[in-house]
């Protein structure tokens, strides 16, 4: 036991955890994020959309004007970070082996979800569910990020996480500067539900950043097929209204 205890601060040592904000050993040491760091990415607040949760510069609009022209499939969905503040993070997260940051991304996003369930969903939730990556890109980049802040919510929370219900199909093409038309068709049939396991579930997809909205409705399709009562939706991050040429 001492052993391990030891070998552990060794690894904190030479491994020293990153701040998702600046990339350098997080001060104090023991914490998820700098205190100075802290402040820096700017959250979602204020009125917001009531479709997808984006900011309204706007605070007598109801929905923002992505969702004023679209008919989502998703039935509501929230975020913790404007992407503009929190992009570096989120590439790091992804393309650079930071998986330490899930940890601080998972409870930023637990905190708002709890909020959001209790104030604007209004549902018991039965599941978390990541949005998945294709086996060959998962071999990849070695681990889904989605997942590893899926996992961290459901530590939070409690409530359950299920990574095996819905599976990606098909290895679709990047979606950067594609057109909100293209995306739909790009990830047409992308995804598969197993029907016995959330037929009249109430399900939270989980993802990285939201953009258009593409992904979620294609995943919220796929469940709504296989029988699930409602699909819902949190992000770490979202973009601002008309902001549609980013990754989805
Ligand atoms: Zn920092
Ligand atoms: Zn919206």
């Amino acid at each position: 036991m001492r052993l391990r205890i030891r070998a552990s601060n060794l690894y904190d040592i030479l491994y020293p955890r990153r701040c998702p904000v600046c990339d350098r050993p997080v001060k104090p040491a023991g914490k998820l994020i700098c205190a100075e760091c802290e402040g820096i990415p700017e959250r979602i607040e204020g009125a917001t959309c009531r479709k997808c949760g984006k900011m309204l510069p706007d605070g007598t609009a109801v929905y923002c004007s992505d969702c004023a022209g679209i008919s989502h499939v998703y039935r509501q969905g929230a975020a913790v970070f404007t992407y503009r503040s929190i992009s570096g993070a989120v590439f790091r997260f992804k393309y650079s082996g930071r998986r330490e940051y899930a940890e601080y991304f998972a409870r930023e996003m637990a905190e708002v979800l709890m909020y959001r369930i209790k104030n604007d969903f209004r549902v018991r939730p039965d599941m978390l569910v990541p949005v998945p990556l294709h086996t060959s890109r998962m071999r990849g980049r070695g681990y889904n990020q989605s997942a590893l802040m899926a996992a961290g919510i459901s530590k939070v929370t409690g409530i359950p996480l299920r990574e095996d219900v819905l599976t990606r199909t098909e290895n679709t093409a990047p979606m950067k500067n594609m057109s909100v038309s293209d995306r739909q068709n790009n990830l047409k049939n992308a995804f598969h539900a197993c029907p016995f396991d959330v037929k009249l579930k109430t399900i939270i997809v989980i993802d990285d950043i939201y953009t258009t909205g593409a992904t979620i409705d294609a995943c919220a399709a796929e469940l709504y097929r296989a029988g699930a009562a409602f699909v819902f939706f949190m992000t770490l991050a979202i973009g601002t209204q008309g902001e549609t040429d980013k990754n989805a």
